[in-house]
């Protein structure tokens, strides 16, 4: 038997528990994990409460990422021994997920621990981290660079938002951290930003185009934020959406794009491709400096992660929490 969390429903609603599990309760897969470490993202927020229909199985065992040793595997590129990562895929939304000592998934969905990570660290980094390399990969491939003026990050302390700002100061941007939290000013500027924003100044119905105030963005936001970060952006600047804290709505106009060719760059993390996912693991390991990555990574035992839903969606957890699972 093993450990883990899991969400059931019935006709009082969501209900979470912490339990044992059987081997023969786990899904299907070609891949079985011993799982070291997961992590807490917004989406588990999400699904630990119940606040939006992330998970669309029960019982399910919650958790959207991991990282472990492979136990038993049917798939060509995975051996008893290997370390693994897995982010995204549906993992604790339709497929039993990370928050338990084992887990049962498609091989395909693995990436190998990158080279110059431990498990732990690609934990901190986690579905987070990885989506604000996602973000840069978007800006790079955009033709975007730091000569090109700054770049504002939105939701700076939370866990896309404090990775991004580290990944851009550290490839030369002048990084714009747009927060809600007065007191996270030096954390913030620890990680590399140059300048702090109030996030009041972003969060309410603004002007269809605004001055010029940035080249480049990644908003963890959404809703009104990004609206007035697109009407902020630099003609030919461009901005990473990838995230909803704000609101699942956009309530922008053409301006920013028909009149300055603003570019609005889309974020999926969850199923991007094998050959992307290797090259944002392989970026992250070579271009994240740990230290900073230390500096913005709590730890926290399997049994608490349940109570920290709320948390998460409250704004009050700043960076990247890591889950101590094995
Ligand atoms: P997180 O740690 O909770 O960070 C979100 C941050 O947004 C908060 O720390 C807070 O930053 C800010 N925020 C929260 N509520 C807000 C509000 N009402 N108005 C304005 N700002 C608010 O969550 P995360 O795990 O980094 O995820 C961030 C977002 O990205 C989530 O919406 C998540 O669903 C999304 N996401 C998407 C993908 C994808 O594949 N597209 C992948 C991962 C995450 P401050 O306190 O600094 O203001």
């Amino acid at each position: 038997t093993f450990k883990g969390w899991v969400i059931d429903k019935g006709e009082a609603g969501q209900s979470l528990a912490f339990r044992d599990f059987d081997d023969a309760d786990l899904m299907e897969g070609d891949v079985t994990v011993r799982v070291t470490h997961s992590t807490l993202n917004y989406k588990d927020g999400l699904a630990l409460t119940g606040t939006s229909p992330v998970v669309r199985r029960f019982p399910m065992i919650p958790g959207i990422d991991f990282s472990g040793i492979v136990e038993a595997s049917d798939h060509p590129d995975y051996k008893p021994g290997d370390a693994v990562v897995l982010t995204g895929w549906g993992v604790g939304e339709t497929h039993l997920g990370a928050y338990a000592e084992r887990a049962r998934v498609k091989g395909d969905w693995l990436v190998p621990l990158p080279e110059g990570l431990t498990a732990e660290q690609a934990m901190a980094i986690g579905t987070a981290g990885y989506t604000a390399m996602l973000s840069r990969m978007a800006l790079d491939a955009h033709g975007l660079t730091p000569a090109q003026g700054p770049a504002i990050v939105t939701g700076a302390s939370g866990g896309v938002g404090s990775v991004a700002v580290a990944l851009l100061a550290r490839a030369g941007w002048h990084v714009i951290a747009s927060t809600g939290r007065d007191g996270e000013a030096d954390y913030l500027k620890g990680l590399g930003a140059a300048e702090i924003l109030d996030r009041a100044e972003l969060s309410k119905p603004g002007k269809p185009l605004g001055k010029e105030r940035w080249a480049a963005g990644i908003d963890a936001v959404g809703s009104t934020t990004l609206a007035n970060v697109l009407a902020q952006t630099r003609s030919d600047g461009a901005v990473a959406a990838c995230g909803l804290a704000q609101g699942m709505d956009l309530p922008t106009s053409v301006a920013p794009f028909i009149l300055r060719g603003v570019s609005l760059l889309g974020i999926n993390s969850v199923t991007t491709p094998q050959p992307k996912r290797r090259e944002a693991w392989t970026r992250l390991a070579r271009e994240l400096d740990l230290d900073t990555l230390a500096r913005m990574t709590s730890r926290v035992r399997l049994e608490e992660v349940g109570r920290l839903g709320p948390e998460i969606l409250a704004g009050r957890i700043r960076g990247r929490t890591v889950v101590e699972v094995g």
